[in-house]
Formats: C-alpha cells, structure tokens, sequence
C-alpha cells in the first residue's frame, strides 16, 4: 500500500490565511511542506480517505489523480473533512468520463449530514435515493463502529472516534497485501473499547496516522496534542500493537502551539515519531 498525503492541516488550514500569529507568519515564508491543505489521504490512488474541501487542489498539485478512487472511507461529515460539491465532482451528468463507481463508506449520522448538505448545495435529490446514486455515479454504505467490510482487495475495520458524537465519527484500519495501516483523525485520546478492539481484531500496524491539531505545550482538548501522540505511540509499543520497523505519523496539525515543519519534525523525531506532510507518499511497511 502507498499512502499519499493529499492534506495534514486541521480545521482552518496551516497557515490560516487570516492569521498574523508567528506560527503562521514563519509557515508563509518557509513555504514548502509548512503550507498545509485540510486534512485527506490517498491509497494506492484507489482509496481516498475523506472527501475534504482541498482534495481537488491538492490532486492538482501533487500529480494524483483522482481518476481511478473507486472507495471512499469518510472520518465525519465536518466541513473540513467533506464537501458535498465533489459529488458532483464526478457526475456523468455534469460531464465527467471514465471515473469508475465510487463506494463512499460513512457513518449513518455523516450520511444524514451528507445528504442534507448535497440538497441544501445542489439538490439532485437524496442521496438516499439509488436514482440518485445512479446520477452520481455513487453507492453509499453505512458503517458502523467495529464492523469490518470488504472493499475492493482492502479490509476497512472501523473503530468509533471520541469527536463530536453528534456525527458518529469514525476512525479506520485498512489492511490489504499483509500490511495494516490505521487513521486516527479526528480524535482526542482513543477510547478503551478501541484498544480493546485492536486486541480482538489481531490488527499490528505497520503505519499509524495520528490526530496532531494542538502542540506540545498546549493542553489535550477535543483533538489530540503533541505529548498525547507521544503517549499513544509508547502505549502501541507496549501493548504489541506496532509491527516490527512501523511508523508513527502526526496530521490533522493546527497551527495553536505546532510550530513550522522542519521545527515540529525535529520535535517529533526526538519524541519517536514522525510529521507527515502535504505531497508526502510512503510505502505502508517500508
Ligand atoms: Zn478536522
Ligand atoms: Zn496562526
Ligand atoms: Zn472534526
């Protein structure tokens, strides 16, 4: 499996474009992989893993096309992980050729939000109507918190995030060719019964993405922090969840108390872990 990283910002992108504060003003003149699009990631170029707001610029400037995604796993429907407009994106009936039926996977709840969003945008009707799946060029599938599916040559396990409950986010492992990679944004720390799952499920990552948003000396909240990350890449070691030679990866990164790339990748690499960054592909085991 290649993991392409399409985005690694939170919420409001790194820098934000509004924001003088010396994070963001130091990101602006490094430039490089300090400029970071909201949070989306690619497999083998068949999987994409949230249809954020910046996947088609993001597609543009790292030279992966979207052409041949036949999967999309969706985290939630926050805004800054899903925009409905893409759907379109890919409609026979807006002109698009050649994209292959796309399997969008999410939870019931960003279901719901994805289809209020779709008619609120562009009403082609509900997304819950196979028509209009047909229209689209989409199959949706509700997935629920430790049900694994099949999709393609991946096995997807989902795993329920501790994020906004009102969307019923989701967090996923996917396995295919003997390698086992997990998602962890958007969560704050994992929840017991996910621990616990990794156990029953037998899973052993070989490459872990991790929720990043706030910085070391900022204090855990509803996402992950720095000294929180470093907690669960050393409780991953401990309990035999990491496969020999695995790779820690930090994403979803805010610009509260994350200083620019090459001052958080050093921060990281003392720490045990790495900082992924936009255009960064990597081959899960490797
Ligand atoms: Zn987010
Ligand atoms: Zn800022
Ligand atoms: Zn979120």
């Amino acid at each position: 499996m290649i993991v392409t990283f399409l985005g690694t910002s939170a919420a409001n992108a790194y820098p934000e474009a509004f924001c003088r504060c010396d994070n963001c003003q130091r990101a602006r003149a490094l430039g490089g992989p300090s400029l970071r699009k909201r949070s989306a990631a690619l497999i083998d170029d068949e999987l994409l893993i949230d249809l954020g707001p910046d996947v088609m610029a993001a597609a543009q400037q790292h030279g992966r096309p979207l052409t041949r995604v036949r999967t999309c796993l969706q985290t939630h429907g926050h805004a800054d992980h899903f925009d409905a407009s893409h759907l379109l994106s890919r409609s026979p009936g807006y002109g698009v050729a050649g994209a292959p039926r796309l399997h969008l996977y999410a939870s019931p709840a960003t279901l719901r939000l994805a289809a209020r969003l779709l008619e609120r945008d562009t009403a082609p009707g509900s997304l819950f109507d196979p028509e209009v799946g047909d229209e689209l060029n989409l199959e949706i599938h509700a997935i629920e918190p430790f049900q694994t599916v099949t999709c393609g040559r991946y096995r997807v396990t989902a795993f329920p995030a501790n994020h906004d409950p009102a969307v019923e986010p989701l967090l996923y492992a996917v396995e295919s060719s003997g390698r086992c990679l997990f998602y962890g944004a958007d969560t704050a720390a994992l929840s017991e019964e996910t621990w616990e799952a990794f156990h029953r499920c037998r899973l052993r990552f070989d490459l872990v993405v991790l929720d990043h948003t706030y910085g070391p000396d900022e204090p855990a909240s509803d996402h992950l922090s720095a000294r929180q990350v470093i907690a669960h890449a050393e409780r991953l070691r401990a309990e035999g969840l990491l496969a020999p030679g695995a790779r820690v990866l930090a994403t979803h990164i805010a610009h509260e108390g994350n200083p620019p790339h090459p001052e958080l990748a050093a921060f990281a690499q003392a720490h045990g872990y790495e900082v992924a960054y936009d255009g960064l592909s990597l081959e899960v085991g490797h």
